[in-house]
């Protein structure tokens, strides 16, 4: 925007100069006028400029559940009057891995990039033993970072013969960061999954995307937030890409670029 009001404005200062001096005299009056005019332009555009080129960004990601299921059976708000489990351990492979570690795992991954791209990566827990905080401290942790982006990582537990990823967002939405901000960042998302070469789910959203009005880290997020369902795992083909490196490395990827799209357009 700044940069295209300085070129509108350029040529009507020169063609103003032009039809009031002629043309040999406006080539040395448009340089004044230039001159004069210039600076307040390039006062009011330029400051905002090298801040926003330096500042960096900071991504909240929450590797979705937790090692250890919370055993006292604590209650949560799920951002809509209604009340939540703090938390599980989530879903498993049919062979036993365990959705907690898969989302743990992948979250390291897209940290690492994000870091190595120069981006402030804030994570929900440190590590994948605990009980892990709840999911509605979850969800008011990218307020609490200042997060520019959240994303939180699942695998999911559907029936076995539905495979493929979708990425929720909350929906109505609560406040203006999920008005469009959110849907954003999970159209960003999404585009990058199927960029990766990730299928949108067979069984539950529409071209990828799911929006939902359950899910309390989403309902409570006051900063552009999404889930990521990276595939199912109680599907075959879903659980085995999930259950090797490689194969977390490919959802980090593209989890990356989806965020990264969005920073810049952002
Ligand atoms: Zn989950």
């Amino acid at each position: 925007m700044h940069t295209s009001s300085r070129i509108l404005i350029g040529p009507v200062v020169v063609g103003a100069a032009l039809l009031a001096a002629g043309l040999s005299a406006a080539l040395g009056t448009g340089a004044s006028a230039g001159g004069s005019g210039a600076p307040v332009l390039t006062t009011a555009s330029a400051p905002p400029q090298p801040p926003a080129a330096t500042a960096p960004r900071t991504v909240l990601l929450d590797p979705g559940h937790a090692g250890r299921t919370d055993a006292t059976g604590t209650l949560v708000p799920d951002g809509r009057g209604g009340e939540k489990a703090c938390n599980t351990t989530g879903t498993e492979t049919n062979a036993g891995y365990a959705e907690h570690a898969f989302t743990f795992d992948v979250a390291q991954r897209v940290a690492a990039r994000l870091r190595a791209d120069g981006v402030v990566v804030v994570l929900t827990r440190a590590d994948d033993s605990g009980t892990g905080p709840c999911v509605d401290e979850r969800g008011r942790a990218g307020e609490a970072a200042g997060a520019d982006a959240v994303v939180s990582i699942h695998g999911d537990g559907a029936p076995a013969d539905g495979h493929g990823f979708h990425v929720a967002f909350s929906d109505p939405p609560l406040n203006p960061a999920q008005e469009g901000p959110a849907h954003a960042l999970a159209v960003a998302v999404r585009d990058a999954m199927r960029g990766g070469g990730f299928v949108d789910s067979t069984y539950l959203g529409h071209d990828g995307l799911s929006p939902r009005n359950d899910l309390a880290g989403l309902n409570l997020a006051t900063r552009p937030s999404v889930l990521v369902e990276c595939a199912n795992m109680r599907n075959a083909a879903d659980a085995a890409v999930m259950s090797t490196p490689e194969g977390r490395e490919s959802y980090a990827a593209a989890i990356t670029t989806g965020i990264q799209a969005f920073l810049a357009r952002a």
